[in-house]
């Protein structure tokens, strides 16, 4: 079948990666020159199928009103005006306080987990059938805790995932030092930890323009620089994707038996104007990449601060460090005084946790480090739509928020089964099937 995916970020490309793996033909298009230059670019890098739990749960309204003030906290609403398009926050946001209590946490999770670990699995073989390198350290995930209210917590949220399956385990900071020697600077602010051994970390952006081009050797078409207008529709179903090529202005309408949309937090507007309405809502988030100056004292393990809700990963020669969440639409500002304040706050916390091992100079005129925002397309439950709308021929596969990389090789491996006519054996509820 001929099959038009739109967007090339992680969630796009592994679905050309898959539809082309089953025998289809694939045409790709997206605004920039190559795949992975919005979200997909410099996440914090991390393959988290054991730290999948959903921002929404029942603390998060009272610690996001406490938040509301402060320009380094870790969630923060934005208010914007209801009038127009502003009304899409707000109906986000009355869905995610829904969300926010332990039955549908509960469920929630159970969701993350199975989609994860059935992605872990499609990432794996991914890598096996290309041979593809990007910077991937099979060395676990380790969240480390200042206070030992917090650790209290840990043991919680490790026997729930435990629950389904995953083996997150407490760990003592003596065993965490084990795990993670550079911890050695900042071991006397450390009370413990949870570690997970079966997760990983790798460079997204690195991964998803390695398999584009691997998706182009396979026949891919690929259609850059070129924006989608809309999408043509007759009789209930999708019969063309309008989009211009940036450098004519020429316009073209694209036809093909399926469309897939897979412009994480563009993807709500586009699908709203063929009346399917979807809470997909930008988290804008922010990251710093440092060049690393000690090699034998920065961390190989890809870490989670708790104090600052930040995560941290080796890439080669550098940091990365990413983190924070702010709901205040489609800004991507980095010269803001609060978005300044975010940068500095991960500067800052690299410097104190790791101290000297990075080049974390606030150099701002093309030197190190690299700060970087992206918007992630988040859900109020933190669960993707995969699957299929109510307009006929039309696909989604976005609203990956958090975790896109984690669930990148997963999604685009079920929907290609999902318009292959098969339903992936796993546990997951794909959008638009009972
Ligand atoms: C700070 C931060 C840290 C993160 N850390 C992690 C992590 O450690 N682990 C993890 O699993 N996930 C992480 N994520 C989440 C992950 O990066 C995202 O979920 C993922 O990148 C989303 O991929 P996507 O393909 O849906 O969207 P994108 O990568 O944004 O791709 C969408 C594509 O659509 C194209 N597009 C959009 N609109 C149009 C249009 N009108 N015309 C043409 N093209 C268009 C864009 O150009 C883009 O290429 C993090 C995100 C952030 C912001």
């Amino acid at each position: 079948m001929k099959i038009i995916v739109l967007g090339a970020g992680i969630i796009g490309i592994s679905t050309a990666w898959h539809l082309a793996q089953r025998g289809h033909e694939v045409t790709v298009v997206d605004r920039h020159g190559e795949a992975a230059l919005e979200t997909s670019f410099a996440n914090a890098a991390q393959i988290s199928v054991s730290y999948c739990e959903p921002w929404a749960n029942r603390d998060a309204p009272w610690k996001a009103l406490k938040w509301m003030f402060s320009k380094e906290a870790p969630l923060l609403f934005r208010p914007q005006s209801p009038l127009g398009a502003g009304w899409h926050q707000y109906s986000w946001g009355l869905e995610f306080l829904a969300n926010c209590n332990d039955t549908a946490f509960e469920r929630n999770v159970q969701q993350l987990v199975a989609l994860g670990s059935y992605s872990h699995e499609a990432l794996k073989q991914v890598v096996l059938d290309t041979g593809i390198t990007y910077n991937r350290l099979e060395k676990g995930i380790a969240h480390y805790y200042v206070d030992q209210k917090s650790l209290d917590t840990a043991a919680d949220a490790a026997a729930l995932m435990a629950k389904y399956g995953v083996n997150r385990r407490v760990v003592s900071k003596a065993e965490l030092l084990k795990i993670e020697p550079a911890f050695q600077q900042f071991a006397d602010h450390i009370v413990g930890g949870t570690f997970t051994a079966s997760d990983e970390s790798g460079d997204a952006r690195v991964f998803t323009q390695e398999l584009s081009q691997r998706c182009q050797e396979r026949g891919v078409q690929f259609l850059w620089n070129h924006d989608v207008l809309g999408l043509d529709q007759a009789g209930g179903s999708i019969t063309s994707a309008r989009v211009r090529s940036q450098a004519t202005g020429q316009e073209q309408a694209l036809s093909a038996d399926h469309f897939v949309v897979a412009m994480g937090s563009y993807t709500a507007p586009l699908l709203r104007t063929v009346g399917v309405s979807l809470p997909i809502y930008p988290g804008k988030g922010y990251s710093a990449t440092f060049k690393i100056l000690k090699p034998e004292l920065a961390p190989k393990v890809s870490l989670l601060d708790d104090s600052v809700k930040c995560a941290m990963s080796r890439l080669g020669d550098n940091l990365r460090i990413a983190g924070t969440i702010e709901v205040g639409g489609y800004d991507l500002s980095l010269d803001t005084p609060l978005a300044r304040a975010r940068c500095e706050m991960l500067a800052r916390r690299v410097e104190t946790v790791f101290p000297g091992v990075c080049d974390t100079r606030l150099a701002k005129d093309g030197g190190e480090p690299h700060f970087w925002t992206g918007l992630r397309p988040a859900t109020p439950t933190n669960i993707p739509y995969i699957g299929k709308s109510k307009v006929g021929k039309l696909w989604v596969n976005a609203g990956h928020g958090t975790l896109g990389w984690t669930h990148g090789a997963g999604s685009g491996k079920a929907i290609a089964e999902l318009i292959s006519g098969h339903k992936p054996a796993m546990q997951f509820g794909f959008y638009g099937y009972r």
